[in-house]
């Protein structure tokens, strides 16, 4: 972040503009219209900044610049077409440690302007640090677009409201639930349509709502929003999801849940990790269960977050069995599972008409016996996944991927049938590997290829050096491996 953001309080602070001609005059007047008391200092004023200064909305001095004209000023602007006087403005202003800026001209100035969206209260300022103006303005023009007219109205009726509300409905949760309601429902609609009798009506039963029948607050009800964060890629969230991830009191998330996803989280949420890594538990799924269902009772939105879909290897179902015993409220948002993400991001289609009519999502995960004993894959019916014209996807495969390739060719999958490894699919840093059962232990080990890690095995994966899109650092291992265009022939 090269500039930072603030909104500044200018009503009755002294801002001297350097500068009479239109651009000063820009500048003055959009100052003026946060209540700035603006001195002008020009040896001549064009036209409208001497109506404005005949109206007694700005002073003059009719001098060229002098530093001591800076004296007391909260902020300088520097507008003159001279940039030997501008840089001059600049460096006075710097050395009194006063905020300048000169129009047009980022070397000298210490803050910039945005562009601007006014709803006041609402205010929406948007800056490229100066290095993409026509984009601000394009951004400026769409969230114009966006916002309607009366959003001003709603702002301000929020504002009026929100000390009586704050006194009437003491619990926080409840209070953020109306503001909630206030401004996504009915409220907030008939505010903007006009319809002012309804929206007082509206705001008043919104209030009972949060208390009950002796006047008190109700205990705030809790709930969990069991939520697929998708594989990764922060733009395959679905508009549900990231509601839910900005409305959540608390997020309890996976370490497939990635560091782009959760920036996306309420900023004051709180935030619980409950990873595990490679069957290593440091949660145990028991504990997981009953935290989820402790945060709701305690009257907590809670969002539990997954990667990828929560149902699709993703223990989601379990959550839920013992939020039902517990009789709290969920609902279960999906999300893009690491097969359709992975294949789409790596241009692998799971099914295709002259390759599979079949595509089956497996779990590679090997299964450790406590007692210590060799490792078991969970059993597999693997003369059906060793098929032709079907595309076979593991998750978790990756520790036990000798096993899987093993196990797949001696049910009659034959050695050349293609497969590929996508590792950290849809992110900055994917990986495709394609091989073929013969080369891809190997392949996969000289890539030191970690998780995760989605294997996906079918003549299908062959398509990814023709269909491969994603800025992808793929290392490729086609040397034997014969272009399906040639298979097609
Ligand atoms: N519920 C998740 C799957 C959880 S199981 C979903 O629907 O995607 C965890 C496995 O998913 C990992 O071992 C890996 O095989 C796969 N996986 C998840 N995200 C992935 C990603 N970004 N890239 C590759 N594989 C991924």
């Amino acid at each position: 972040m090269d500039y930072f953001p603030i909104f500044l309080r200018l009503s009755h602070q002294p801002v001297v503009v350097i500068g009479g001609g239109e651009v000063a005059a820009r500048k003055a007047s959009l100052l003026k219209r946060a209540g700035a008391d603006i001195t002008l200092v020009a040896p001549h004023l064009c036209g409208s900044l001497q109506e404005s200064v005949a109206r007694q909305e700005m002073w003059h001095i009719a001098e060229e610049f002098r530093p001591d004209h800076l004296n007391d000023a909260r902020l300088v602007i520097a507008a003159t077409n001279s940039r030997e006087v501008n840089a001059w403005v600049s460096r006075q202003a710097e050395a009194r440690k006063i905020p300048v800026n000169v129009v047009d001209d980022r070397e000298l100035s210490r803050f910039v302007m945005p562009a601007i969206v006014d709803r006041s209260p609402v205010i929406v300022a948007i800056g490229s640090s100066g290095d993409a103006p026509v984009l601000t303005r394009r951004l400026r023009e769409k969230i114009e677009a966006l916002l309607p007219s009366g959003l001003s109205k709603l702002a301000k009726l929020s504002g009026e409201l929100r000390s009586k509300v704050k006194q009437q409905v003491s619990n926080a949760d409840a209070r953020r639930r109306f503001w909630e309601r206030f401004f996504d429902g009915d409220i907030a609609a008939d505010v903007l349509a006009g319809r002012d009798q309804q929206a007082r009506q509206a705001i008043a039963t919104a209030i009972d709502a949060q208390l009950d029948d002796s006047g008190r607050d109700s205990p705030p009800q809790g709930e969990v929003s069991l939520v697929g964060a998708g594989p990764g890629d922060p733009g395959l969230l679905t508009l549900r999801a990231l509601r839910v991830m900005q409305n959540a009191d608390v997020v309890v998330y996976d370490r497939l849940v990635s560091a782009e996803v959760l920036d996306l989280v309420r900023r004051d949420a709180e935030r619980v990790y409950v990873g595990k890594e490679a069957g290593k538990a440091y949660v145990s799924q028991q504990d997981i269960n009953q935290l989820l269902v402790d945060l709701a009772k305690q009257g907590k939105r809670v969002c539990r977050l997954k990667g990828g879909d929560p149902f699709i290897f993703g223990r989601g179902g379990e959550e839920l069995e013992l939020l039902v015993k517990h009789g709290v409220r969920f609902e279960v948002v999906p999300g893009i599972t690491a097969a359709a993400g992975c294949a789409a991001y790596a241009g692998i289609p799971l099914t295709h008409r002259d390759h599979a009519q079949l595509v089956t999502f497996a779990t590679g995960h090997i299964k450790h016996s406590d007692s210590g004993e060799a490792a078991t894959m969970l059993p597999m019916d693997w003369d059906v996944l060793a098929r032709e014209h079907q595309t076979a996807v593991f998750y978790m495969g990756l520790n036990g991927l000798a096993d899987i390739v093993r196990e797949l060719q001696a049910h009659g999958a034959p050695a050349s049938r293609a497969a590929a490894i996508v590792e950290q699919g849809t992110r900055a840093n994917q990986r495709v590997i394609v091989a073929t059962l013969a080369t891809l232990v190997d392949e996969v080990r000289k890539a030191q290829v970690q998780s995760p890690a989605l294997l996906i095995v079918g003549e299908v994966t062959r398509l990814h050096s023709t269909l491969q899109w994603f800025n992808t650092t793929a290392t490729q291992a086609h040397a034997d491996v014969t272009h399906i265009d040639d298979e097609m022939k």
